[in-house]
């Protein structure tokens, strides 16, 4: 389902720093966030919409400082080709509502040899 909301209701809806990395393309500091070293079993959704994106199953230390995953739950994020910073990167979003999360690296290990690197303030966290 399609989540739609305007700039002011995401606004006084979001923490500002999940506002700005979320709604505006920002990237919080590594080794910042609550979940980067969560090794917890649960699942992990979307801080805007509430909707399920990543399973603690497919998480992964990568040591960047930020939540890694080697998959999303299926069809829950879109990507898309992004060439700001003068690089070209592959921008994660939620499928729902199209929040910012991240971007995706062809880095990352077996089995799908993808790294999601998403920041920890796009995240909400439910223990299973
Ligand atoms: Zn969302």
């Amino acid at each position: 389902m399609k989540v739609v909301k305007s700039e002011q209701e995401w606004k006084s809806q979001l923490s500002p720093e999940a506002f700005y990395v979320c709604r505006q393309h920002g990237t919080e500091a590594p080794f910042s966030g609550t979940f980067y070293t969560n090794s917890t079993q649960g699942t992990y959704s979307c801080i805007c919409c509430g909707e399920a994106l990543f399973e603690s199953d497919t998480k992964f230390d990568s040591g960047t400082g930020w939540p890694s995953y080697y998959e999303s739950i299926e069809d829950a994020v879109t990507e898309i080709k992004d060439s700001s910073l003068g690089m070209i990167r592959i921008e994660v979003r939620c499928a729902s509502c199209d929040a910012h999360l991240g971007h995706v690296f062809p880095d990352g290990p077996e089995p799908t040899g993808l790294r999601y690197c998403i920041n920890s303030v796009c995240l909400d966290f439910e223990e299973k």
